[in-house]
């Protein structure tokens, strides 16, 4: 059997106890995507335990069986099936990795282009806009029960990964997805007000202090703006809060590539966001050129350096990219 979907949907089905991770610092696609299959491992009256190193950010704690996520046991643990979703290496696990001892399998449930294929089973799908229509595929294809918790996931994963179906990645198969699971009873207004209307004030004023900052270079062809250790304290904004702060950058006319520097607790490393709004500057391979990875589109990376040094060569590598595709 060579289809990784319904290879993994016997192995749900044979196994009896189940450990679902995504990476630290987990968005909607993550945190929908670990939940959806967590339901549906307890729908089938599996064992299954969801662990993260960091917490559900507020605005995704709405979503069915939110609070099944913990932080992982001192000890390592014993499971049949561990299952990854949503995450392109390994590493960006965390310190989950340490705390898992025996496994019978082992799956990776993706759509980075920079997946590197660290399971034993690794279905693993380019083209999909978000790991949660990977899953929604598991579901229809593996003859699962979509309840409407699943679907509830589901939509809330694939919309946060496609800007609320906004970017190139929204497909045909996306928005069927996002049909269907509306016809299971998914309230679209109810969960776009969670995701998108409910942000503590203290983000507002995190990003009041980010724009007044903001850069343009490279004949106004990028957009960039740092968070500083400093604005996180002033502001009391936490770092789950910096989802979708980078569109701000990405919304002005003419900017081709977006950048959002952010220093992070650990002294001298700083986390960066790219994004692409053209098909020909790839932003995935620019985070690789500095460790990360991600997709053409929207990509990330971390690295070590002083914060004037590294945004001198970050929007350099940027400008050479515009320049190397012709632009
Ligand atoms: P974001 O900018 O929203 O944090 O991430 C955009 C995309 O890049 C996501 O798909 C995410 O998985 C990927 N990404 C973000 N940070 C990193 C990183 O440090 N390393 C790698 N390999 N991928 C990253
Ligand atoms: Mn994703």
């Amino acid at each position: 059997m060579s289809d990784p979907c319904l290879q993994i949907a016997e192995l749900l089905r044979q196994h009896q106890s189940f450990l679902v991770l995504t990476h630290y610092r987990p968005d909607g696609d993550a945190v929908g995507s670990q939940l959806a299959v967590a339901i549906l491992l307890k729908q089938l009256g599996k064992q299954v335990e969801v662990w993260n190193d960091d917490p559900v950010p507020a605005k995704f704690r709405f979503l069915p069986n939110s609070d099944i996520v913990t932080r992982p046991p001192d000890a390592p643990k014993d499971f049949d099936v561990v299952i990854a979703v949503d995450i392109s290496t390994w590493q960006r696990v965390g310190t989950v990795a340490q705390r898992i001892g025996q496994r019978k399998a082992f799956i990776n449930i993706d759509h980075h282009v920079s997946n590197e294929n660290f399971a034993e089973i690794n279905w693993v799908v380019p083209q999909a806009p978000a790991t949660g229509q990977i899953i929604f595929d598991l579901i229809r294809r593996g003859g699962f029960d979509l309840s409407l918790d699943i679907a509830t996931c589901l939509y809330a994963a694939i919309a946060t990964d496609t800007g609320n179906f906004t970017y190139t990645n929204t497909s045909a198969a996306s928005l069927r997805a996002a049909a269907d699971l509306v016809e299971t009873g998914v309230n679209v207004g109810d969960l776009c007000r969670h995701i998108y209307e409910s942000y503590p004030y203290a983000r507002v004023q995190l990003l009041q202090m980010a724009l007044a900052d903001l850069t343009l270079a490279d004949h106004n062809r990028i957009a960039y703006y740092w968070l500083t250790n400093d604005m996180f304290q002033q502001s009391g904004a936490k770092r789950e809060d910096t989802e979708g702060l980078i569109d701000y950058a990405r919304s002005i006319q003419g900017v081709l590539v977006a950048v959002l520097f952010e220093e992070t607790p650990d002294l001298g490393k700083i986390r960066m966001s790219f994004r692409s709004k053209h098909p020909k500057v790839d932003v995935n391979s620019i985070a690789r050129h500095f460790g990360g990875g991600g997709h053409r589109e929207a990509a990330g990376a971390r690295i070590t350096g002083v914060p004037h040094d590294v945004e001198e060569k970050v929007i350099a590598a940027i400008s050479a990219a515009i320049k190397d595709a012709g632009l």
